[in-house]
């Protein structure tokens, strides 16, 4: 998989859909656009705290992500985190408010 273009912290014009988390990437907020050519040429988009979020979790764990973090390993991992770092299991919480907490956990701005 080959990253063509990237532009990195770049504030939204209009709103996109955050690939690893797949929530609202709001009008003003900040993120990551990549461009990769893997056949055909494909966008990802992230938020920035997400982006910064997959960072940590790559960090914290030794696997290989050779074709890169999918939307189900970062929920997978956000989930262990929040569960072993913190204590929180997700109990009656959607996915948008773990990953709220998790965010504010590592001191940036909610989505
Ligand atoms: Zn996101």
């Amino acid at each position: 998989m080959e990253v063509i273009n990237q532009s990195l912290d770049i504030r939204a014009k209009k709103e996109h859909q955050c690939d690893f988390c797949k929530q609202t990437i709001r009008k003003g907020d900040l993120y990551n656009n990549y461009f990769y050519k893997d056949g055909e040429p494909y966008s990802w988009k992230e938020h920035w705290q997400c982006s910064k979020l997959s960072d940590k979790f790559r960090n914290d764990n030794e696997y290989e992500y050779g074709e890169g973090m999918s939307h189900d390993d970062f929920i997978e991992h956000l989930l262990i985190d929040l569960k072993e770092n913190y204590g929180i299991n997700r109990e009656g919480r959607t996915i948008k408010e773990m990953i709220n907490i998790c965010i504010s956990k590592n001191g940036y701005k909610s989505i």
